[in-house]
């Protein structure tokens, strides 16, 4: 029920808890969060609080979960599989390279997993947002395949292929490992802000996520792709097109 996702030069696990913890009121029952750290993606997620997340990290160590500059972090509220660890977000693709949050729902989800399965996927869990996971991590293999050169462009290239065959209400979050320093973003039919950085950049499903960090935000349109890096925020049409968001200033305190 909440979403956020941060790259820049600051470690994201504790911008993204912070801004899950604003999110908080929203409502959910499990938490979870994906870093980039050199060549591996590093993900920790409980069903229940977030003190259950933050437990689960506490007792970690000898991994870059907690120095990792780019990031994402989802707050569930279990609409396709119920609130276990397992059905809480992240999901991973099956080479564990790509890392996926949505909040909504895709109401296709049964025909792409059948497909999915038919191809040799197992799924690991119950939720109608794995299949998104793997898509995406298919769509960057193919398009590696055709020889375009990696990088966040073609992270989002990726996002724009796999929203195209989804349908029903999503705000999805990915990164990739191949990508370092970029999270992409795609909405339907359901809320989406950047929030503007200097040398940095934020995406949530609420201002609040970001507030403390930053006043300049971006309200995404209707089916719109985002991608942020520590310099940039680039937002196109589901098709490519460039497109752009409604520019606001947050003004009131948080
Ligand atoms: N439909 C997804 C799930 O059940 C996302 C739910 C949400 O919006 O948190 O896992």
């Amino acid at each position: 029920c909440g979403i956020v996702g941060y790259v820049g030069n600051r470690p994201a696990l504790s911008i993204v808890l912070d801004g899950l913890r604003r999110l908080e009121y929203r409502g959910y029952d499990s938490a979870g969060v994906a870093i980039l750290d050199g060549d591996v993606v590093q993900t920790e997620k409980r069903a229940g609080k977030l003190a259950n997340l933050e437990k689960a990290l506490a007792e970690r160590s000898g991994d870059g979960i907690a120095a990792g500059v780019a990031g994402i972090g989802h707050t569930r509220w279990a609409t396709h599989g119920g609130p276990t660890d397992r059905n809480a977000h992240p999901h991973l693709s099956a080479d564990g390279r790509v890392a996926v949050i949505h909040n909504g729902i895709i109401e296709n989800f049964a025909k792409l997993r059948a497909e999915l399965e038919a191809s040799g996927i197992e799924f690991r869990s119950d939720t109608d947002t794995e299949c998104a996971a793997h898509l995406l991590a298919a769509e960057m293999r193919s398009l590696r395949e055709s020889g375009a050169e990696s990088g966040p462009a073609l992270l989002a290239e990726g996002m724009r292929r796999t929203v195209r065959r989804l349908e029903g209400a999503f705000t999805l979050l990915a990164v990739d490992v191949e990508v370092p320093g970029a999270v992409v973003a795609a909405r339907r039919n359901s809320p989406l802000v950047v929030g503007r950085g200097d040398g940095e950049n934020f995406l949530a499903s609420d201002v609040s996520a970001f507030i403390e960090h930053t006043r300049e935000a971006i309200e995404l349109g209707q089916d719109q792709v985002v991608l942020i890096t520590p310099a940039g925020i680039e937002i196109t049409d589901f098709d490519g097109a460039p497109a752009t968001g409604t520019d606001f200033h947050i003004d009131w305190d948080a």
